[in-house]
């Protein structure tokens, strides 16, 4: 072996078997198939999966790209829909709704984004919705959808989707990815491990009476955190002051005729709602605050606002919102629930767990475990959950709610300072200042903000050198393009009837 190689990580251990757990074995295997890398996965036969995580953003389907997974085969396999945006229900007050889109809303014009100018129609006394100058929400309004076409001229094709998956079976089919790229799976309950003096994980001892050695070992226990947590004892960041939600109750019910091509969020007594429509069933969920509400209280509101028939079991899951102190500590990196968790209101959790990855193969290090590398890593995550989290904030904190404690809390509950300062300088002038990792772009915090009716005081004089009038009446003409041209997609069960065959 060259000395070169001598210094390579030759022997990857993944434990874990849930969604983050054969994500990270799918992101190893592809990118290091040319390297002589063992990778395993051991996975419990007895602790379950959260069996949630059912509604993804965009980028998922830069995974299944980097996977080279082609999205209709992982559509047909894994009964997904498709996903244009967020429709938010009842969350600024009751009867009130709004849309976070994906992708683009408008475009620049002169040089300053589209927002600002609309921002500005707004203080003329414009009717226009800012979403009414979104590609995806055009379509997702009447339950519409076509796949963007890249060469297209079509003013749909800068619309951006996602898509909703059944979970066990997104696992079954990146599990059938790895086996086929020569992962090793391994059924059994890590009951052990042991570390080396300098404090690295050196060996797992497993329930079938097998012991393992890596060198590198990715912890994708879910919220057990077993490794990062019992072994390396790694403190978790607690945000539950941040986002008091920790409980949800979860049931399947038969999914209707129409499937909406969007996830549904909806404000309920004490947290809120989702609907995650699939193709052989609805995802529901009702994610609440224990302080508030019991798990019968909750189910009892949940069963009040189903579409169809129960098809599952409910269950009741608990969680912590927070993250890890460090993600990467020696050689272990926490991956999924071990690393943290934000509540799933807009669907970060698989996002998280890939980019965790994604940033680890890109920092990958040698034998030597390169502190610097881990550094890198340890700060990019932390940023990428500090913005989330400031994300999910602003969609309670500036509710006008008052009907129950839970909502009320709000009005005394602390927020983040970096979000307090960005909702302040947005406040005056409808300026962004963002991280630029942030995850969010402009468009989604603009949505938001507008939709829980956070309206700047000045729109920037800036916009006030180009031509108003011409503006005004390109954006009238612009929308009701954009409309026209969504009755003309399929509907999102025709796509869907396509696509499949
Ligand atoms: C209520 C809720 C709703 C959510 N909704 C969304 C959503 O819409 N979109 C989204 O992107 N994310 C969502 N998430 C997050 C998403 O579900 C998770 O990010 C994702 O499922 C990854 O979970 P995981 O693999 O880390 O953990 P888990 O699913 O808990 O898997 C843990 C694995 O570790 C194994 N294990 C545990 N201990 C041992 C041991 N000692 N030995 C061997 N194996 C062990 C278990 O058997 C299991 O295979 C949601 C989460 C919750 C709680």
């Amino acid at each position: 072996m060259s000395e070169l190689n001598k210094n390579r990580i030759q022997n990857i251990i993944v434990v874990g078997g849930g969604t983050a757990g054969w994500i990270s074995a799918a992101i190893l295997a592809r990118s290091t198939e040319h390297l002589a890398c063992a990778i395993t996965v051991v996975e419990s036969p007895n602790i379950p999966t959260v069996g949630v995580g059912e509604s993804t953003i965009p980028t998922f389907l830069d995974l299944l790209d980097y996977l080279k997974i082609s999205k209709q085969d992982f559509v047909k396999k894994t009964d997904a829909t498709f996903k244009l945006g967020i429709k938010f229900v009842d969350w600024l007050d009751e009867k009130h709704s709004y849309w976070h889109p994906f992708g683009s809303v408008g475009s620049k014009i002169d040089g300053v984004p589209f927002y600002h100018h609309w921002l500005k129609s707004k203080f003329h006394g414009c009717p226009s919705e800012f979403v009414d100058f979104s590609p995806s929400i055009a379509l997702a309004k009447i339950n519409r959808f076509l796949a963007p076409a890249r060469k297209s001229d079509s003013i749909l094709s800068e619309s951006t989707y996602a898509l909703h998956i059944d979970s066990a079976k997104t696992a079954k089919y990146l599990e059938n990815y790895c086996k086929k790229k020569r992962v090793r799976h391994v059924y059994a309950d890590v009951i052990d491990a042991t570390l080396s003096p300098g404090g690295m994980i050196e060996r797992l001892f497993l329930s079938s009476g097998e012991h393992l050695s890596a060198d590198l070992f990715i912890d994708c226990t879910g919220q057990a955190g077993l490794l990062i947590d019992k072994y390396l004892r790694v403190k978790y960041i607690d945000w539950s002051n941040y986002l008091p939600a920790d409980q949800a109750v979860v049931v399947h019910t038969e999914q209707a005729a129409e499937i909406p091509p969007y996830t549904q969020a909806t404000a309920l007594e004490h947290g809120w709602m989702w609907k995650i429509p699939l193709r052989n069933r609805a995802g529901n969920g009702y994610v609440y605050s224990s302080q508030y509400c019991d798990a019968d209280q909750a189910l009892t509101a949940l069963r009040g606002k189903l579409d169809g028939a129960e098809i599952s079991e409910a269950r009741t899951l608990n969680f912590s919102t927070g993250k890890r102190k460090s993600f990467w500590v020696k050689n272990c990196v926490a991956v999924g629930l071990s690393g943290g968790f934000l509540e799933p209101l807009e669907s970060t959790g698989i996002y998280l767990a890939m980019r965790s990855m994604l940033n680890l193969v890109e920092n990958f290090p040698s034998a030597f475990y390169e502190q610097s590398l881990i550094d890198e890593y340890n700060r990019v995550m932390h940023i990428e959950y500090d913005c989330i989290r400031d994300f999910i904030v602003a969609h309670y904190c500036l509710s006008n709610r008052q009907d129950s404690e839970f909502w009320r809390s709000w009005k005394e509950r602390e927020i983040p300072e970096s979000l307090r300062i960005k909702l302040d300088i947005f406040s005056a002038n409808g300026q962004l200042y963002k991280n630029p990792m942030d995850l969010f772009s402009e468009e989604s915090w603009w949505a938001v903000l507008e939709g829980m009716g956070l309206r700047p005081r000045h729109y920037l004089p800036n916009v006030d050198s180009s031509d108003y009038y011409k503006i005004i009446d390109s954006m009238k003409r612009g929308s009701i393009a954009l409309k026209e041209s969504a009755k003309m997609a399929p509907t999102h069960e025709a796509f869907l009837q396509k696509l499949i065959g």
